[in-house]
C-alpha cells in the first residue's frame, strides 16, 4: 500500500474527488463513522440513517472492486484515522478538500494531504475572483456567468428562449386537489436494516442510499416531473408533499450524484424538445446557479459569517419548531409534520414559512441555524449557512439579500392551501383572529424600520407601514403573539 484515501460522508463518488485516480492496488480506503456525527447532536433519524447507510453501502461497493476497505467507528474523524494509522504508520494520508471549515482545519493539522474538491462544478478560486469584484454579490449576475462560462442554454452569447429568467411564469399557486404522479419508493435491503437497528428507527422508503437508487431518483425526477417543476416550484399543497421537486439535494450533497450528471441529463432532456424552456431553465438555475453560488459564498465570506446577528435577535427557539402540537397555525404545524415525518420540505416552506418566522419574530440566528442542521435530510455547513444566515434570517445585514425575505399571511395565502382551514385569518392583523404572520410582518417593520428606512428596496414596505392606521393595536396584539408562541399556544 502506498496510501490511505479517506473518504468523507460527503464524497462518496468513485470518480471524483480523491478517489477519481485511486488503484486497489496501491490505496487503503477508509470511512471514518464518527460519534460526533451520529450521536453528537439531536440529529434527526431519517437524516442519520441516510448518512451512515449510504457510506456503508459505498464502503461495500469499493470492496466489491478490489479495494482495502476501513470503515471505522470512532469519537471524532481524526481519532478514527489514527487507529487505522496505528497499522499503517508510514502511509501519508490524502483527501479532497472537506465541505466546511471545521473539518478542513481538523485534518489539515493532522497533516492530511488535500486534492482539490470537485464536488461543485465552480472551482473555489474561480468564485472567489468573481465575488472579490462585486458591489453587491448578486446571485443573477453570477448565474449568467456560469451559463455562458458552461455553455449551458446558451444560443452562441444569447440565452436560449431569449430571457435569462422565466420566475414570471413560476409562480404558480397550486392547483386545487393536486395529485401528480406516484412517489418514487426505495427498498430497504441488509445493511439498511442493520443501520436502522443499530440507531433504533424505522425508516421510511423515501430516499436511496446507493448510487443505483440515486440514479433511480434522478430518471425519475427527469421522466416524471422535469416538464412541470417550473410553474409549480413556489406552491405549497397538503396534497402532495414534493410537487415537482427532484428531491436530489441529499444525494448531490453526499456525492452519490455529481452535478454535472444531473445538468447533463436535464439538457438532454431538454434536447429532446419535450421540456418547456421555463421548467429547464429554472431547474438549472437551482444547480448551476443557487447551489454553486451559495458554496461559493460559503468559502467567500469566511468561517465568522455563521456567527452574524446584525438584527440583534435573541429569542430562544420556539417550541412550535420541535413540536407541531405546539401551534394552532396550520402551514407550520403541517410542515414541521412533514419534517418530522421524512426530514424534508422544498425552498419556499424552508424560505417563506420556517425562516420568514424566525426571522420576524426575532429568533437567535444561530438557534434556529442549529435545529435546520439538524432536522433536514440534506443540511451540511456549506449550504446551510449562507442559506439561513444571508438569506433565511437577513443576520449578515444585507450582504447576501439585499432586502430581508419578510411577508405577511397574504403570500402564504395565495401560494399553499394552508390558510382556509387554520384557525387565523390571513387577511386579519389585529384581533384574536389575525395570522400570526401578518401580524408579526408589520411589528417586525416597525422594530427594524430605523434601519430599514435607508434600504430602498424596503421603500414600498416603510411606506405601507406609515399608512397603518391601527398600528398601536397591532402592536399589543404582537406582544400576545409573540408570548403565545413561546408558550406553545398560538
Ligand atoms: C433557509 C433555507 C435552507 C436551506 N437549506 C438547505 C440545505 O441544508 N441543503 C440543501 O441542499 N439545500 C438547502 N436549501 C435549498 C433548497 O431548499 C433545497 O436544496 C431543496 O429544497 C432540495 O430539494 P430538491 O432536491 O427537490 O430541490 P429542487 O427544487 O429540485 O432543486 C434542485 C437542486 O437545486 C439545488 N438548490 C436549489 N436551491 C438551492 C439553494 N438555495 N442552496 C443550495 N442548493 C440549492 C439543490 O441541490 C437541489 O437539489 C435551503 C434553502 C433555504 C431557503
Ligand atoms: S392564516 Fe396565517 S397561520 Fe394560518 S395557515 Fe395561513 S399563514 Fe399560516
Amino acid at each position: 500500500m502506498k496510501r490511505i484515501i479517506y473518504v468523507p460522508f460527503d464524497h462518496l463518488h468513485r470518480k471524483f474527488g480523491a478517489l477519481k485516480d485511486s488503484d486497489p492496488k496501491h490505496d487503503l480506503i477508509v470511512l471514518v463513522e464518527s460519534a460526533r456525527m451520529t450521536t453528537g447532536r439531536n440529529w434527526h433519524k431519517e437524516r442519520l440513517f441516510f448518512l451512515i447507510s449510504s457510506a456503508r453501502h459505498f464502503a461495500k461497493s469499493l470492496e466489491d472492486e478490489g479495494f482495502t476497505v476501513e470503515y471505522v467507528k470512532a469519537a471524532t474523524t481524526v481519532a478514527g484515522l489514527k487507529i487505522v494509522q496505528k497499522n499503517y504508520p508510514k502511509l501519508p494520508i490524502t483527501c479532497a478538500e472537506p465541505s466546511s471549515f471545521r473539518h478542513f482545519e481538523a485534518l489539515k493539522a493532522h497533516g492530511v494531504v488535500f486534492v482539490e474538491n470537485d464536488f461543485f462544478l465552480t472551482p473555489r478560486p474561480l468564485f472567489h475572483s468573481w465575488a472579490k469584484d462585486q458591489k453587491s454579490y448578486l446571485m443573477e449576475s453570477f448565474y449568467r456567468k456560469q451559463r455562458t462560462r458552461l455553455n449551458i442554454l446558451m444560443d452562441g452569447s444569447e440565452p436560449v428562449g431569449g430571457s435569462w429568467n422565466f420566475d414570471k411564469e413560476n409562480r404558480l399557486p397550486p392547483p386545487k386537489k393536486y395529485e401528480g404522479p406516484k412517489y418514487l419508493e426505495h427498498q430497504r435491503d441488509e445493511i439498511d436494516n442493520q443501520v436502522a437497528l443499530e440507531i433504533s428507527h424505522e425508516p421510511t422508503t423515501t430516499w436511496a442510499t446507493t448510487r443505483k437508487g440515486a440514479l433511480a431518483q434522478l430518471k425519475n425526477f427527469i421522466d416524471n416531473h422535469f416538464a412541470e417543476f417550473g410553474p409549480l416550484e413556489d406552491a405549497m399543497t397538503t396534497d402532495n408533499w414534493a410537487l415537482h421537486h427532484s428531491l436530489l439535494s441529499p444525494y448531490l450533497n453526499n456525492g452519490l450524484l455529481h452535478p454535472s450528471e444531473v445538468i447533463r441529463a436535464a439538457v438532454q432532456a431538454f434536447n429532446t424538445g419535450s421540456i418547456p424552456i421555463e421548467s429547464a431553465e429554472g431547474f438549472i438555475r437551482q444547480v448551476i446557479g443557487w447551489r454553486e453560488y451559495v458554496n461559493g459564498m460559503y468559502w467567500f465570506l469566511g468561517p465568522n459569517y455563521r456567527e452574524n446577528n446584525q438584527l440583534n435577535a435573541t429569542r430562544k427557539l420556539l417550541p412550535l419548531f420541535s413540536d407541531p402540537d405546539k401551534t394552532e397555525m396550520n402551514c407550520i404545524k403541517q410542515t414541521v409534520t412533514d419534517i418530522n415525518d421524512r426530514a424534508w420540505v422544498h425552498h419556499i416552506p424552508r424560505l417563506m414559512l420556517l425562516s420568514n418566522l424566525a426571522l420576524i419574530t426575532g429568533t437567535n440566528p444561530q438557534e434556529f441555524l442549529e435545529w435546520m442542521r439538524e432536522v433536514f435530510i440534506d443540511a451540511s455547513e456549506w449550504v446551510m449557512v449562507p442559506n439561513v444566515i444571508g438569506m433565511g434570517v437577513h443576520a449578515d445585514g444585507g450582504t447576501m439579500m439585499t432586502k430581508p425575505y419578510a411577508a405577511g399571511g397574504a403570500y402564504i395565502s395565495r401560494m399553499s392551501n394552508y390558510c382556509k382551514p387554520c384557525v387565523y385569518d390571513p387577511k386579519l392583523r389585529v384581533g384574536e383572529k389575525a395570522c400570526p404572520f401578518t401580524t408579526l410582518y408589520w411589528d417586525f417593520l416597525d422594530r427594524h424600520k430605523a434601519a430599514f428606512v435607508k434600504n430602498h428596496r424596503m421603500s414600498q414596505q416603510i411606506f405601507g407601514l406609515n399608512r397603518l392606521s391601527d398600528l398601536p393595536q397591532l402592536k399589543v396584539r404582537a406582544t400576545d403573539v409573540l408570548e403565545g408562541l413561546e408558550a406553545g399556544t398560538i
